[in-house]
């Protein structure tokens, strides 16, 4: 972790550092970024009264890799929606899918979906594509390595999990999981540096289990090597903040962003913020935070505050305290990794909170809102700007999503509408140590 190196990846900042006129500084740590997003993510959010659902996936304009994927993600949302019908339960049903890419060496594009549901036995599930774009097909482990691949992981598999977990493996249910079997085997992505495959909950273990192995372990059955990985310099967090002068004395609103970044719309936003020296908070998705380091660096240099919006946006009060705790750390981790710094305000999925949620968050702000644009339910820059600035008011913490082009739309006109209007565009940290408090909605 310690060895620098300076991909393309890092141009783009220390361009920044430059024009800043910032001496860099020794570097003490460095994050790699195994995964890359690929083409654009497609989000749909809902959610009423009875159920809802955060699905993540990305559009790659690779024909076939597109519908095999949105055919996945169709049957997980209609079985959902299906099994909703009949859901009589207190706590409302929740679906999320987020979306890791992967590629190795320019040709194997890999795609992994996260499936979270709060309503079968079996509540997580991760989905697999693996696609090969100089053949043009998706692809199996047996496509993709020499004969006999199957049968070398499921020994190293075993050998590992007996070897790390030996209380855990001398049941019926390993014994039958690790087989090797393609059908044991057809969960997996290619990382740059190495293959890795998965076990689904309650395929070994009652948990799901990850198996990592080196493409040099497996050289008998692949000429592929471990790639470089992009690493990504963090900087000294104090030396850049812009510091600017707020008025305590005047009106002003937070906007904040939540569930990003993306690249399209985050980046717009961003611009239309620094064109008139404005700030935002931007709750990100821990799950999207490495995908995106540099746009994490540009929101701090610019002066905008990073939120934690947890890493996958499940909703913590159904989570265990042990499960939450980890949505959080993680995400504190990751951020604090590309940009040396850790949230200090946290904005839980769907607004979500109860006790145990609230020990969790202590010693962080937990912040929900005072205007909800709903944006992603309109999708009309018209009806967002309408809503927001025939509703706002002075402290007011404004919900938006940095998902949609029609939410970068309104923000390209609001931002200077409010600020026209004589409000400071101001940070959820600012509006708060400003006394600012939105009543009920900073806790
Ligand atoms: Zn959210």
């Amino acid at each position: 972790m310690i060895k620098v190196k300076l991909h393309k990846i890092v141009c783009p900042f220390l361009a920044m550092l430059m024009l800043v006129g910032c001496a860099q500084k020794p570097h003490l740590s460095t994050t790699t970024s195994n995964h890359q997003e690929i083409g654009e993510s497609v989000h749909e959010l809902y959610y009423d009264e009875h159920y809802m659902m955060n699905i993540d996936y990305p559009k790659t304009n690779i024909e076939k890799l597109d519908e095999e994927i949105q055919a996945s993600v169709q049957e997980l949302r209609s079985q959902y929606v299906n099994a909703v019908q009949s859901y009589q339960e207190e706590d409302k049903a929740e679906l999320n899918i987020s979306f890791q890419s992967y590629v190795k060496n320019d040709r194997y594009i890999s795609i992994k979906l996260d499936v979270y549901q709060s309503i079968y036995d079996k509540k997580e599930k991760i989905v697999s594509i693996c696609y090969d774009r100089e053949n043009e097909q998706i692809v199996q482990l047996e496509d993709i390595f020499d004969k006999g691949i199957i049968e070398e992981i499921a020994k190293q598999a075993k050998t590992y999990f007996e070897t790390s977990f030996p209380d855990e493996c001398g049941d019926t249910t390993f014994a039958i999981g690790i087989v090797p079997m393609p059908h044991n085997y057809q969960t997996f992505v290619m990382r740059k540096d190495a293959l890795v495959v998965y076990f689904q909950e309650g395929a070994l273990f009652d948990k799901s289990a990850t198996f990592e192995v080196k493409y040099d372990d497996i050289e008998e059955f692949t000429s592929m090597k471990q790639e470089d990985v992009a690493t990504f310099v963090p900087y000294d967090d104090i030396l850049n903040e812009p510091v600017k002068m707020i008025d305590k004395g005047k009106p002003m609103v937070a906007l904040t962003f939540d569930d990003g970044p993306t690249r399209k719309y985050t980046i717009a936003i961003l611009d239309a913020l620094k064109e008139n020296q404005a700030s935002a908070t931007f709750f990100i998705l821990g799950s999207r935070a490495n995908n995106f380091p540099e746009i994490l660096q540009r929101m701090v240099l610019e002066g905008n505050e990073i939120g934690n919006h947890t890493f996958s946006h499940k909703q913590l009060t159904t989570l265990s305290k042990e499960n939450v705790e980890e949505e959080i750390a993680n995400t504190q981790e990751s951020i604090h990794n590309i940009t040396n710094k850790y949230p200090e305000m946290i904005r839980p999925p769907y607004g979500s909170k109860n006790d145990m949620v609230l020990q969790c968050t202590q010693g962080k702000k937990l912040v929900t809102w005072s205007l909800d644009t709903q944006d992603w339910k309109s999708r009309n820059p018209e009806v967002i700007v309408n809503k927001v600035l025939s509703e706002v008011k002075d402290g007011d913490i404004i919900l938006l999503h940095d998902l949609y082009d029609s939410t970068a739309q309104a923000a390209i006109i609001l931002i200077p509408k409010l600020i026209e209007e004589g409000y400071q565009l101001v940070t959820v940290s600012q509006l708060y140590e400003a006394g600012k408090n939105a009543p009920g909605k900073i806790l």
